[in-house]
């Protein structure tokens, strides 16, 4: 077996943080964990960065589809200073109705995480705040591979009652494997996902997950006042992410 000790602060990193109105980002990102995407520029309004794996994962999947010029990241990481102009400037224009729907309040955004991307059909035209990125052709390729990459759908129609924004059809957000691929197959938003873990404690019976001929083991532990310690067995690679309220979700591939 292998001990593995965490920080209490590392409840509030890792792919799988929830961020929105009621869980605030505790962490900002620093430069160094950035990474511009690579590409076209000329038609964004200006270099979109995101975590550096989200940045290398996310090309992966447009080269894969054969997208280079067609999809346009609009938004990726936002300071919390472009935030708060943002949503000043949304009010300004747009109203509080609107705002609300669509604009996270500061501090509550995903896009402070550097996880979340909003995406665009490469028109001459591009909202910058609910760009156009239709259920078809290129971006319905997207669609369809996203999940195996890590990527989901964040905001769905349906589920306004659990995340608290209006349905998003170009807000994108990485969760990683198998994550992605078991919030799909289930209809799960993030919400609901990491809710649906804590059945599966560290101290209980495991998730196992079959994804693409691979085994995930997947469970919940919650976080101590201090360190939170456990064991796994040591021939098994896993990862670690915070849920940015209580506790830890642990990955082991098997
Ligand atoms: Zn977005």
């Amino acid at each position: 077996m292998k001990a593995v000790t965490l920080r209490r602060e590392q409840v509030y990193s890792g792919n799988l943080l929830l961020v929105n109105a009621r869980h605030p980002l505790r962490q900002s990102m620093t430069p160094d964990q950035l990474r511009p995407l690579s590409g076209k520029t000329e038609s964004r309004p200006s270099q979109v960065c995101l975590e550096r794996k989200t940045a290398l994962v996310l090309e992966t999947l447009f080269a894969t589809i054969g997208s280079s010029s067609s999809l346009v990241p609009v938004s990726g990481f936002r300071t919390r200073q472009e935030q708060e102009d943002l949503y000043a400037s949304s009010l300004k224009e747009h109203g509080k109705a609107f705002t609300e729907s669509y604009v996270a309040a500061p501090g509550h955004s995903e896009h402070e995480t550097g996880l979340a991307i909003d995406l665009a059909l490469n028109q001459e035209e591009i909202d910058f705040l609910r760009p156009y990125f239709p259920r078809d052709g290129i971006c319905g390729r997207f669609r369809s591979k996203a999940a195996s990459y890590g990527f989901v759908e964040r905001y769905r129609e349906g589920k306004e009652a659990l995340t608290g924004i209006a349905p998003e059809p170009w807000h994108f957000r990485y969760v990683g494997l198998p994550h992605a691929s078991v919030m799909d197959a289930n209809g799960f938003c993030l919400e609901e996902y990491l809710d649906y873990l804590r059945d599966f404690p560290y101290e209980g019976r495991h998730l196992q997950v079959h994804v693409e001929n691979k085994t995930f083991e997947l469970f919940y532990k919650k976080a101590e006042e201090d360190l939170t310690r456990l064991e796994l067995p040591g021939y098994l690679p896993f990862q670690v992410s915070g849920d940015n309220r209580e506790g830890f979700i642990f990955t082991l591939w098997r």
